[in-house]
Order: structure tokens, then sequence, then C-alpha cells
């Protein structure tokens, strides 16, 4: 069966629906935000995440999920070199100039947000930050190329230009994925390609698109635990996702705040041409 078959197309209900999921989750984030201070710990990101989630009635799609142990947290909070895949944990101390990556699903009225964000503690590097700017712009690059007749390649190549041009490098191990009533949906959206390859998109397809990117090589190493993904070289990584909807309109974020705003931001939306 060829991919185009298996991607879902969203009505517009099912996509209010995964708007107010998205709401939910960008509220959750902007908590784990505020608690990425100097001596928090990895766990108490996740609280206040949680603490959201839990005020809402609702759940995250990452507790549970099947690997070497079952996730057992609401978010992934990832410090430093590692790149995803964090478990939060009470003996991981946040310290000043640490960058902390945290992603979050929510799972509303059988809908699925999926976003991410990476935020400075305190004052951070210069090579920290131009990471951050760069990770976050590479999305929005990507989330540029998300109208009706583009190709998924399309958005890839834009992310990987963008981040490559600056002199970071994308990772080829993990990679965005459809999203809608499961957290992954067909298609695989890589943060590398070629323009004019891949799946075409259509308007009711909704994509977590999600930049993952390493100062000093594309290569990655599973830590003991077994969940958490490091840079192979130890060198910082960052990790910027949203939950778009393609529309005839353009590119719709999901997983913004109310407000329309982003949960963390150092980026003007308005630059970019997204409704
Ligand atoms: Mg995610
Ligand atoms: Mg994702």
């Amino acid at each position: 069966m060829s991919w185009e078959r298996q991607i879902s197309i969203k009505s517009k209900a099912e996509l209010e629906l995964m708007r107010e999921a998205g709401i939910i989750n960008a509220e959750a984030l902007a908590a784990a935000a505020k608690a990425c201070v100097p001596g928090a710990s990895t766990a108490d990101v996740d609280h206040a995440a949680e603490s959201v989630l839990k005020h809402y009635k609702v759940t995250s799609p990452f507790k549970g999920v099947p690997g070497p142990i079952p996730f057992p947290a609401s978010t992934c909070v990832s410090v430093n070199n590692i790149l995803v895949h964090g478990i939060p944990s009470s003996k991981v101390i946040l310290k000043e100039g640490d960058i902390v990556s945290v992603d979050c699903g929510t799972i509303y009225k059988g809908y699925v947000a999926d976003s991410a964000f990476t935020i400075g503690v305190g004052e951070i590097s210069a090579e920290a930050r131009k990471l951050l700017e760069v990770t976050e712009a590479s999305l929005y690059e990507g989330i540029s190329k998300m109208i009706p007749g583009n190709r998924s390649g399309d958005v890839s190549a834009a992310v990987q230009a963008y981040v490559e041009k600056n002199g970071f490098y994308v990772t080829r191990q993990y990679t965005g994925h459809g999203v809608g009533r499961r957290m992954w949906e067909a298609p695989q959206v890589p943060n590398y390609g070629e323009p004019g390859q891949g799946v075409v998109l259509k308007s009711g397809m909704t994509i977590a698109l999600e930049p993952m990117v390493l100062v000093g090589t594309e290569a990655t190493k599973t830590i003991s635990d077994g969940w958490g993904v490091s840079s192979a070289d130890m060198s910082l990584t960052a990790h910027f996702e949203h939950s778009v909807a393609i529309t005839e309109d353009g590119p719709r974020i999901l997983t913004l705040l109310k407000d329309g705003t982003p949960p963390v931001s150092g980026i003007r939306l308005t630059d970019y041409r997204i409704v």
C-alpha cells in the first residue's frame, strides 16, 4: 500500500479537537518551561507539565510507551547532550547554563497533540543560544513548506538546509510523523530530504514536525537507561516540535497557546508564512 493511502485526512471538526488538545499541550509546556530553573530536577519539570494535564483531566500518550521499561512519565526531559527521550528524574538537577528539551503529548477526546521546545537555564553560552535559535527557526522553515501540493521532501529539505547552513547537524535516526488519533501515524517526515520527493501534502493532513539538531555530529547513542538518546560526541543538542494541520489557507499550527503564541519562543511567527 502506498504511503498516501495510509495517511488519514482530518475533518474540520477533528482539527478543532486537535487544536483543543494542542492548547492544553502548550499550557503544559509553558508550565514546564517556568520550572526550568537552577536547582530544579527534571522530575520537577515533568510534574509541572503533568499538573496542567491533570487540571484538564487528560493524559499524555508518552506514559507506558513500550521500551526497555514502559516510559514512566508524561514528558521527556532531555538535558544538554541528551537529544530526546530523557526520563524525568529527581536525581538530574538543572544548573545555570544548561539547555533543557521538554517534549509533551496530550490526548484530548481521542486526539493527540505532540510538541517540544528547548530552553536555557539562566545564562547560556553563545553556542547554546545559537543552537536554540537555529533549531527553532528550522522548525518554522519546515512548517512554511506545509502547503497542499508540496511534498514531504520539501519540508524535510527546508529543515535540513537551514540547520546545515548554520553549521549544525540533523539526526538521521529519529523523524517527525503524522499525528491524530494516534501519536505516530503515517507519513514519517525526516529532518533531511530532497525537494520534490516524498508524499504529496493534502489539506487535512496533520504532521508533527520535529527538528532534532546536534552541534558536533549527526551520530547518536542510547544511554544506559535504555531510553535517553545522546549525541555520540556529547555535544549540545536541541529539539523543537509542533503538530501542524495542512489547510487550503496554509499551515495551521495546532500546538500554540490559545493566544496564538508558542509556549516558549524567541521567534517571530509573523516572519513566516503561517496562518
Ligand atoms: Mg514529541
Ligand atoms: Mg513527535
